[in-house]
């Protein structure tokens, strides 16, 4: 029976330290770190999200500054709002929440945002500074995924660790930092020819799908840890995972629920990365 990893409990210790730093950072230097939010469009889900990040800032000492624009807006409109962001000294990161309407080019608007204000780490700079091994922003997501691992001490040294997924700000980023970590890493995806085998061989499994229980718990090797990604609607309403909990927490050592696994490591890792943003903006001045 495996030790199910409490990512609210771990998002809450990692959030108080975020609090402490800011804290210092406003006594030593009187600076408050501040983050644009950009929410293009009505979609509710969107709106939720946002309105979660905004309220763990608020808990951290985060000064937050919301753009809402019509679903309508011109892709030339929202360039000129991420330079402005760009230019603002009292905002340290920007975030634009996806997804985009889609006459605007995702791609384009991410790559206008300031490499050091990508706190979501989604910018080309940053993506290209991981897969080298600098130390540029890393995506949120994964961020969470390697503390969760780490709260319950499983090292991925020399571990085989299978990732189901291979998007640009779950898949790819995680896999890389498992990789910096010595794991012997495997990407799965929709063209992988027995997703079972590979799972079954996986020490670490990953699933960032989108698929309800996907992963079935026969298919994980006992005393695997176990991370579910996966954020899907159930028909009766319910949040599940991609990975079928009941059945996987019986062979698995170590297991995310969801909710309540990596989603909220995801939002304090947002609240670090802007800590990180503000602190090396000081760097850069001095
Ligand atoms: P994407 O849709 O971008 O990627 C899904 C991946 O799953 C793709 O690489 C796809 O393969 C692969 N896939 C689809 N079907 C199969 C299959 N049958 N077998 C194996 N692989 C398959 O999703 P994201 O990475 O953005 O998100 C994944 C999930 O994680 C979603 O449920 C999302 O809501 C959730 N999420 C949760 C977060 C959190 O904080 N809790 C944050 C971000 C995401 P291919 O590339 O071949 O199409």
């Amino acid at each position: 029976m495996a030790t199910i990893i409490d990512g609210r409990a771990l998002a809450r210790e990692v959030q108080k330290q975020v609090k402490e730093e800011i804290e210092g950072l406003r006594r030593r230097w009187g600076l408050v770190p501040g983050l644009g939010v950009v929410l293009v469009g009505d979609d509710p889900a969107s709106h939720l999200y946002v309105r979660n990040k905004e309220k763990a800032c608020k808990e951290v000492g985060i000064r937050s500054q919301e753009h809402l624009l019509s679903a309508a807006v011109p892709e030339k409109d929202l360039l000129s709002l991420i330079h402005s962001l760009n230019r603002d000294k009292e905002i340290h990161g920007i975030l634009v929440q996806l997804p985009l309407p889609p006459h605007i080019q995702a791609e384009k608007i991410l790559q206008a945002v300031s490499p050091h204000k990508d706190i979501d780490g989604f910018h080309p700079v940053n993506q290209g500074l991981l897969l080298l091994g600098g130390e540029g922003f890393k995506p949120c997501t994964p961020m969470g995924i390697m503390r969760l691992l780490d709260s319950v001490g499983c090292d991925p040294k020399g571990k085989n660790a299978v990732v189901v997924g291979r998007s640009n700000i779950v898949g790819k980023p995680v896999a890389l930092m498992l990789l910096a970590r010595h794991a012997t890493v495997t990407i799965c995806h929709s063209r992988t020819v027995s997703l079972r085998d590979e799972v079954g061989r996986a020490d670490i499994v990953v699933a960032a799908i989108g698929k309800p229980a996907m992963i079935r718990g026969e298919w994980i090797k006992p005393g695997a840890a176990v991370i579910d990604v996966g954020v899907n609607r159930a028909p009766t309403g319910k949040l599940v995972g991609d990975v079928e909990f009941e059945t996987a927490k019986e062979r698995a050592a170590y297991i995310t629920p969801v909710p309540g696994g990596v989603g909220p490591m995801t939002i304090c890792m947002l609240l670090f990365n802007t800590l990180k943003a503000a602190k090396e903006s000081l760097q850069r001045e001095t």
